[in-house]
């Protein structure tokens, strides 16, 4: 009796195992594929800058004597195609730098209504490009233990995406808001342009995913602007989240501590010392 209780338990601990080892061996297949993916994006995104470039330049080479005109409209394709590379490899840098376990954030006390202020008079020629109104709405000042740096990057790639997906409409707005309890800050970034599918609303964070190809690239978007922007905040143990109708326009809503919170154990922490 002894042995067959022996025998099914056996049984039972050998069957829990090869479910986990089952599981851990798809969540690797997962990530690899996921990171294959990766790599075959980002090579395709590298080389199409090369390809315009490349046509470009073979086409004043065999133009011959071409009009000096002709040779400058083409430089200037060529360096625009040279800043979108530049971008690229710039946005996909601090997108592998974040990754890396470990990152440090120079957080310091920040005034959050400072930083907003700062954000948008770099964004205000852009708004003006685009006939867009820019403007900030504090409820409440508040500051913040945060890296200004980095979190003026994550909320500058919001404001932005609000000024370049509007849709060329009349009316075209993006407002800030800043808000804050005794816990944490919010920070709603808010337009009324084209929006965001329904379908789309979580692939947008990803790397490289637009909803609109041809118009991302034409606004000069890499497809990073997302996933940079979620990253930091992540670093930060904040959340952001997106609501989004088609055609109304899409909010984005920011929520960062006030205070960093350790997240090792103190164990954790002593071993490190
Ligand atoms: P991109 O460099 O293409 O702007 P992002 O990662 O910033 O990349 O955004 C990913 C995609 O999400 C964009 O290509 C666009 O299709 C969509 N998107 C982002 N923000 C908005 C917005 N405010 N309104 C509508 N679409 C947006």
């Amino acid at each position: 009796n002894l042995n067959e209780t022996v025998e099914q338990n056996s049984y039972l601990v050998t069957a829990q195992i090869s479910e986990d080892v089952n599981a851990t061996l798809r969540k690797l297949r997962a990530l690899n594929e996921s990171r294959q993916e990766f790599v075959s994006n980002v090579s395709h995104e590298l080389k199409t800058p090369i390809t315009s470039m490349r046509v470009l330049a073979d086409s004043l080479i065999s133009a011959g004597d071409a009009p000096l005109e002709l040779y400058k409209e083409f430089m200037t394709d060529i360096s625009k195609e040279i800043d979108r590379e530049a971008k690229i490899i710039d946005d996909l840098l601090s997108l592998v730098r974040m990754d890396r376990s470990g990152t440090v954030l120079n957080r310091k006390e920040t005034d959050m209504h400072e930083m907003l202020e700062q954000i948008l008079k770099r964004l205000r020629p852009l708004a003006k490009v685009n006939q867009i109104e820019l403007t900030l709405h504090t409820v409440r000042e508040v500051t913040a233990e945060v890296d200004e740096v980095k979190l003026s990057l994550a909320i500058m790639n919001l404001v932005e995406n609000g000024i370049k997906y509007n849709g060329n409409q009349k009316d075209g707005y993006v407002q800030v808001t800043l808000d804050a309890d005794h816990q944490f800050c919010y920070i709603r970034v808010e337009d009324n342009g084209i929006g965001i599918p329904e379908d789309q609303q979580e692939l947008v964070f990803e790397r490289f995913h637009r909803v609109d190809k041809a118009r991302s690239r034409e606004t000069g978007g890499t497809g990073l602007g997302l996933a940079i922007t979620k990253e930091i905040i992540l670093l930060h143990q904040g959340m952001i989240r997106l609501t989004s109708e088609v055609g109304k326009g899409s909010t984005f809503l920011v929520r960062i501590p006030l205070k960093y919170i350790e997240s090792s154990t103190p164990a954790q922490a002593a071993s490190q010392k």
